[in-house]
């Protein structure tokens, strides 16, 4: 049987539950699909920062002490240290803390967010295909669903930006800024040291960097990079890190690797009636690869247009092109401007590191002080360090 939705989305990570939490709550009849069934596990660091903490207070009315409460925040520091391989360049308070979620958790009490605000929520089916012009989706059971909107909310690999026309969307550019990473848990007892706070190293990889973050009852550590700069350079980097940590070499099966966003991010994540948020559009951090903001942000404002253009009539169908326009003009508000500056960031850092190896990093970190992790937490822009309202 085929059933009708004002919006499907495909995918119910950060970004797809954002989404359909927030269209839910403006009456809108919505279906969200996720492969997976839920809670399931995704590749991550689980950093969060500040601006993630005033957006989910803003979005879900949950507060750091709420998030706490019921588990999912497990663990917040208000001190980094970023290293130049296993050389110390700052250690620092941070003005506001950085908080660490398990991605099992988060994600799975975001999507039950959506779930109460009225979203339909289907888990462990693929959706294989859509068809644009009969506003319809397929999904590997045969199940067939008819909408008004589609919003791609599937990660990386998205199947739904695979619909895209290739004049509307560049394989080769998007390869250019595709990221590797591989990350492994461990047990506090492997390191001698007590670790409290999330630590970056450099220098162990080109166009990327290698991280430490503490959760509860792990720590988990990383290494992510421009893929097209580290052709099979990843694992042999990553056990560089690991002896580097005193780690020693870990067991190949308890090493596990994603691709992620790393400044590919698609300036018209539109087409049609179909809008791109989160990782399907690119939307990460192109020098950290912070990824969980930007999906949930991206998703709010997708969420915005519809709710702005469409208001009280609800009709879809007559207003596509006037919603992807606002959904473009908001992501040139809010969010492009600090995609674009983090990577002139980026490519300002990594290229002058390579030449001179982190000195004058660590002189420029000394001198701009807490202004470039404020830029991280969303208090300045990357653009001059500039304080954001
Ligand atoms: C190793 C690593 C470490 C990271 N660490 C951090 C960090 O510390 N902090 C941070 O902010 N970001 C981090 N990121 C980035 C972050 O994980 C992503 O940016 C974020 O998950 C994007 O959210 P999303 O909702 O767009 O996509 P996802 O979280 O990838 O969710 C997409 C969903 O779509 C579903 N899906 C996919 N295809 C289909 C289909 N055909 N049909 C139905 N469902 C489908 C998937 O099952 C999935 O649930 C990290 C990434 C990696 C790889």
């Amino acid at each position: 049987m085929k059933r009708t939705y004002d919006i499907i989305i495909v995918g119910g990570g950060p970004a797809g539950s954002t989404a359909g939490y927030l269209l839910s709550r403006s009456g809108f009849k919505v279906l969200l699909i996720d492969k997976s069934t839920f809670p399931r596990h995704k590749l991550c660091g689980g950093c969060i920062t500040h601006k993630t903490i005033k957006l989910l207070e803003r979005v879900f009315g949950e507060t750091v002490e709420d998030l706490k409460k019921n588990g999912v925040i497990n663990f917040e520091s208000g001190h980094y240290k970023i290293f130049c391989k296993d050389k110390l360049l700052v250690k620092r308070d941070s003005p506001v803390p950085f908080y660490f979620v398990e991605r099992y958790i988060y994600d799975n009490f975001l999507l039950r967010k959506a779930q109460h605000a009225g979203t339909e929520v289907i888990e462990g089916e693929r959706v294989v295909s859509i068809n644009m012009s009969g506003n319809k989706i397929r999904t590997e059971s045969g199940r067939q669903c008819l909408t008004r909107f589609f919003i791609g909310a599937d990660g990386i690999n998205s199947i739904i930006r695979r619909q895209f026309p290739s004049e509307e969307f560049n394989q080769n550019t998007w390869q250019n800024d595709h990221g590797t990473a591989l990350e492994a848990f461990i047990s506090h007892s492997k390191i001698q040291k007590t670790v409290n706070h999330p630590a970056l190293y450099f220098d162990f990889i080109n166009y990327g960097y290698a991280w430490m973050f503490p959760n509860k009852d792990k720590l988990i550590v990383g290494l992510g990079g421009l893929t097209q700069k580290n052709k099979k350079q990843f694992l042999p980097s990553f056990n560089n890190f690991l002896s580097t940590l005193n780690i020693g070499k870990l067991n190949i099966d308890n090493i596990k690797g994603y691709a992620f966003p790393y400044g590919n991010f698609l300036l018209k994540p539109v087409f049609r009636n179909i809008m791109l948020v989160g990782d399907a559009a690119g939307f990460a951090d192109p020098l950290l690869g912070e990824g969980i903001y930007y999906a949930q942000r991206s998703a709010e404002l997708a969420s915005q247009a519809i709710c702005e253009t469409v208001r009280e009539d609800k009709n879809l169908d007559t207003m596509e092109n006037q919603i992807t326009d606002r959904y473009l003009q908001l992501l040139q508000k809010n969010i492009f401007p600090e995609l674009i500056y983090a990577k002139k960031t980026r490519k300002f850092i990594f290229k002058y590191l390579n030449k001179y190896h982190y000195l004058p990093l660590k002189i420029i970190l000394g001198l701009l002080g807490t202004k470039p992790l404020e830029a991280v937490h969303g208090i300045r822009s990357y653009k001059w360090l500039r304080k954001l309202p």
